[in-house]
Order: structure tokens, then sequence, then C-alpha cells
């Protein structure tokens, strides 16, 4: 940290001018953890500088895509040498089927992928290709489960929606939310019971395998087996949301980390590299739905963009080239038992879950299990432990509800000063 906020503020006086909320996205405004204005001019690594030189630690990873850090040099050759070529075409490329290839051999059960610009197009599609293909209206989602701002989906979506303490949008017509049926996170006789009753008319359930948008949570044993056996008795279909799950808790996602495999898998976040790639796909009986070849009608003027599909391209290459899934996994247990330890010492009530390289410290006993348990986190404390990190140069999720996320980048060095950072927060709170 090398001191002052004043050209923070001075953006953020003029982006509340012709910007809603002066964001554009709304956890951006950090109103959960205090609302101090960050605007960030550059990246590498495992850190970031805003624009008055501070530097942090970073563990927003821009929300899950740095993987690997910032500015990898391969991504970012791989971006140039395709913006050379051409930005934006509108017509097929090489690329997308070396991607699609690519994506099939990596993901699970992916016989057939279509490409889409965001996490949100990639889920709003999957459920219309489910509904296609089963005849069927409803929908069952988790509390607290995010899929994309979709009229359907937007009802307890947590991450920013149970931030703002406001679950269900205004805009969002009675008839686009009527077809969602809600059930807690980790709870199999809920779903049960949702399929006893409405059974004929349910098309699918969509489930972030590995909840990040209430905070991280892990599947129980014997939950995500369940689902699918479940779905498979009843003709529904079940979509695993690994848009931010996918290439992070393990190569292949949940589907390689649980064994469990789903109908149709909706992807983002890493996939494109930092660049807004989205995309989602399964068998190809199901994904032949999709128009041209089918009736289910999806389209898009910039989807297989061929700066996110280079950079998705280069940064898929690395993972599997680079396999830092010990190493992530590795830094983020140390992190997560570090935080424990701390905690312990200091007679302060914390349950940090912890899958693969997402994390979140809830300030309570815990367990947290679902949406229920994670709202008893104190947030009040979560916001003071936030800005007492930041203050010490190191950048977290603004929001309780929110996962942090662990980069290939971030080195021993980067955990010894980011548990020195929390012991002295910690001791504040
Ligand atoms: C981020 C996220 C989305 C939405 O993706 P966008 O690219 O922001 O539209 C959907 N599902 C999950 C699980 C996410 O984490």
């Amino acid at each position: 940290m090398s001191g002052g906020s004043e050209r923070s503020r001075a953006l953020a006086a003029r982006a509340q001018r012709v910007i809603p909320g002066g964001v554009n996205s709304p956890v951006r405004a950090f109103r959960s953890v205090g609302g101090e204005p960050l605007f960030l001019a550059r990246a590498a690594g495992s850190s970031v500088w805003d624009v008055d030189g501070n530097r942090y630690l970073d563990y927003l990873g821009s929300w899950g895509p740095m993987l690997l850090g910032h500015a990898r040099p391969e991504i970012l050759a791989a971006i140039q040498a395709a913006a050379v070529d051409g930005v934006s075409f509108g017509v097929s490329t090489e690329r997308e089927v070396r991607f699609a290839e690519l994506l099939t051999r990596i993901v699970p059960g992916l016989e057939r992928v279509r490409l889409v610009n965001s996490g949100t197009e990639a889920c709003m599609s999957a459920v219309r290709v489910a509904r296609g293909a089963t005849g069927r209206d409803r929908i069952i989602k988790i509390a607290g489960g995010y899929h994309g701002h979709a009229d359907a989906l937007l009802v307890r979506a947590g991450s920013g929606a149970e931030t703002l303490g406001i679950p269900d949008s205004a805009g969002v017509p009675a008839g686009a939310a009527r077809d969602t049926l809600v059930v807690p996170y980790n709870d199999l006789a809920a779903v049960e019971a949702l399929f006893e009753r409405h059974g004929p008319t349910i098309a699918a359930m969509i489930v972030e395998p590995v909840p990040g948008n209430m905070g991280t949570v892990a599947p129980l044993p014997g939950y995500l087996e369940g689902l699918r056996r479940i779905t498979a008795a009843q003709g529904a279909l079940l979509i695993f949301d690994e848009v931010m799950s996918g290439f992070r808790v393990a190569l292949g996602g949940a589907q390689q980390r649980y064994g469990v495999s789903a109908d149709l898998v909706c992807l983002g976040k890493v996939i494109g590299g930092g660049l807004p790639v989205g995309a989602y796909g399964g068998r190809a009986a199901l994904m032949d739905l999709v128009a041209p070849s089918g009736a289910v009608y999806q389209a898009g003027t910039l989807s297989g963009n061929p700066l996110g599909v280079a950079a998705g391209l280069a940064m898929l290459e690395l993972l599997e080239r680079e396999d830092p899934y010990a190493q992530l996994e590795r830094y983020a247990a140390a992190l997560a038992e570090g935080l424990t330890a701390i905690a312990r010492e200091l007679g302060l009530p914390l349950c940090v879950n912890r899958v693969g390289s997402m994390l979140t410290p809830f300030f309570w006993a815990g367990p947290v299990t679902d949406l229920a348990s994670a709202q008893r986190s104190d947030v009040a404390r979560f916001a003071a432990f936030h800005r007492g990190m930041r203050q010490r140069g190191v950048l977290l999720p603004p929001s309780q509800f929110e996962a942090a996320f662990v980069s290939a980048a971030h080195s021993d060095e980067d955990l010894q000063q980011t548990l020195e950072a929390a012991r002295e927060t910690l001791r504040t709170l």
C-alpha cells in the first residue's frame, strides 16, 4: 500500500453521475463492506494495483476467471495475435472448432458444446434446452444458487442479490418466476418432495454443484449422487452450473471431482481466460435440439468471438500442460487452516469453507451447509474483516456471500503476508 485514495474517489464521483450506482455490476460498489470505492489500473500475477498506486494481493481474481493469475504472457500473446487477424467476423473460425474439440475432451459428458458470451447466457440457454427436450416448464433451483440474471433464474439468487437483501429483482414478471421452484442446498428430501408433487411438470434441476454465490459451500457426501438418481428416475434433466466450479475445483470441474455426471453443463469465468466467454453443452442428442440442427433457438452476434476463443484456448492449454490443481489445493488448504488457527487462538467463532481453490470465511461457528446457515454469519464482522484486510493490502471479494479465489500465481510469500494481515485484522474484531 502506498497511501491515498483520491483518484478512486474522484472516479467514483464521476461514475455516479453516468453509471447506475457508479458500477457496471452491483457488487463492485462494495456496499456491504463499507462502500470505499476501488478503481483498478493494472494487474500482474497475484497482485492488482489501484489508480492511486496501492498494491493488493488479489483473492477476487476477476470473480473467478484468473485461475492462473493476471497477465499470463501466453494468454496475452494469444489475444494479441488473434486481434491482428481480425477482432470479429460473425462467421465461423478454425479456433472455435479447436476450442470445442478441447472442451469436449476436458469436460466429462460434453459431446457437443455451444459458445455464448457469459455465464448468464449459458444457464438461460441450458434451461431452454431442458424445457425443449422434456416438454415440461418447471425448473428447480437451490436457495442461494446464482445462475446469472435471466428472469426465471432470479429467484433466491444469492450473490449480489443476497448481499443487497433483494433476493428477488423488481422487473421480473410473476409469470417468469412462477415455474421456478426453490429448495435448500444439501437437502435431498426437499427435492424428493417437490418431485412427488410436481414430477411430470419438472424439466430440470439446475444447481451449482459447489455453490459459491452464497459463499463457498461443499456438497455433503451423497448429495450430488442423490440429485442424479432422483432426476433420472423422474425423467428430468440435471443441469450443473459450473460457471464458477468449471476448470477450478478440477480441470474437468465438479463432475470430475465428485464423479457425478450431469445432463447439461454450463461454463463461464475461467473458460474465457478473462474475456467474456460462456458455454453450455452435453450429450449430442440433447444439444442437437439447438438451432439450426433443432428447434430450440439460441444465437449470438459475438458468440465464438476470436479474442475470447483465443484467450480461452490459451488458458485451457496452459491448465492441461501445467496441471496447477495440486498446488492450488495446497495453498488454499494452508490459507483456510491458517485462518481457522488464528481465529481459534483469538477465541473468535469462524467457519472457513473450502473446496479446491474456492474458500469463504463465515463469522460464526458453523457448519455452513446451505443458505440459511450461511446467513447466520455476522456480516458486520465480515465487513470489518474485509476493510482491515484491504487496509493491509489484501483484496477479498467484497461480500460475505461470495467465494475468495486462489490462483496458481499466489506464492508462499503471499500466503505468509495474507496470514499476517489476517492475524492483525482478526485481533481488532
Ligand atoms: C458468475 C456466475 C454466473 C453468471 O455468469 P456471468 O458471466 O456473470 O453472466 C452464473 N452461474 C454461476 C455459478 C456463476 O458463478
